[in-house]
């Protein structure tokens, strides 16, 4: 098991926005998150990262307690350095592509394993040229973000995303501030990395990516699970009522 949320519970203040989570995600494994907006798609991957402390339950990452360390019956939170570490093994692809707009392409990418990860110069120049091919954009190196389209600085973004080997990618609504004709690019970056076995979880609206590339579909409404299974499930025969009325808006 590469993720493991067991009985997570996140409130922000009165709100209670997770109630209970429990999600297993193997080595390898997509699986896409659906739900209605303000469900909290966007919390559990910020709890996933450590972004979000929670209040109940456990999150293991590659077997590694997540924010934690266990002694006893209790919990004690890592100091910050071991949470950085913990951090630099996902991830985390943003709706709004999130570049550093005064660096160039290549210096996006570059960026973490140089500073975080000290990595010699000539072997993070040989990682950013090969990732930016994987995404398209040998090209571009040079570039600054802002002269690139938006489809282009989501390539980026997963190109970045991916510099430091992690060991699983979140994506967070990646194309939902695309224009349409660039939607498809991004997911075929995303459907090549779903196929070389990264393991992914997704939240997206998009139900042709989730039909093709994810092996589970989960379902949130209202801080829960409420149904998963696999794709062709849960997209073309869901058990729930709230699953069915979602899917017929989104179609
Ligand atoms: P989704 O991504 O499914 O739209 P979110 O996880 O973003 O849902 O949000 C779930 C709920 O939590 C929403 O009601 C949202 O307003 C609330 N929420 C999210 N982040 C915060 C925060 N930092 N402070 C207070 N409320 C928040
Ligand atoms: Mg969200």
């Amino acid at each position: 098991m590469m993720v493991e949320l067991a009985g997570v519970h996140k409130s922000f203040g009165a709100l209670h926005v997770l109630k209970g989570i429990d999600l297993r995600v193997r080595q390898g494994e997509v699986t896409v998150v659906l739900g209605p907006s303000g469900s909290g798609k966007s919390t559990l991957l910020r709890v996933i990262n450590h972004l979000e402390k929670i209040e109940r339950g456990t999150v293991t990452v590659d077997g590694e307690l997540l924010g934690y360390r266990r002694s006893g019956d209790r919990l004690y939170e890592l100091p910050e350095r071991d949470i950085l570490r913990q951090r630099a093994g996902i991830g985390f692809v943003f709706q709004n592509f999130n570049l550093f707009p005064h660096l160039t392409v290549s210096q996006n990418i570059a960026e973490a394993p140089l500073s975080a990860q000290r990595r010699p110069r000539a072997e993070v120049a040989e990682l950013t040229a090969r990732l930016l091919d994987r995404v398209g954009l040998a090209d571009k190196a040079a570039a600054y973000p802002r002269t690139l389209s938006g489809g282009q600085q989501q390539r980026v973004a997963i190109a970045r995303a991916l510099a430091l080997e992690p060991k699983v990618v979140l994506f967070d609504e990646p194309t939902s501030a695309l224009d349409p004709e660039l939607v498809g690019e991004v997911l075929e970056v995303m459907k090549d990395l779903a196929r070389s076995g990264t393991t992914m979880i997704v939240v997206t609206h998009e139900l042709g990516f989730a039909r093709e590339v994810a092996d589970t579909v989960v379902f949130m409404d209202e801080g829960r699970i409420v149904e998963r299974g696999p794709a062709a499930q849960v997209l073309d025969a869901p058990r729930h009522e709230r699953t069915r009325a979602f899917i017929g808006k989104v179609l």
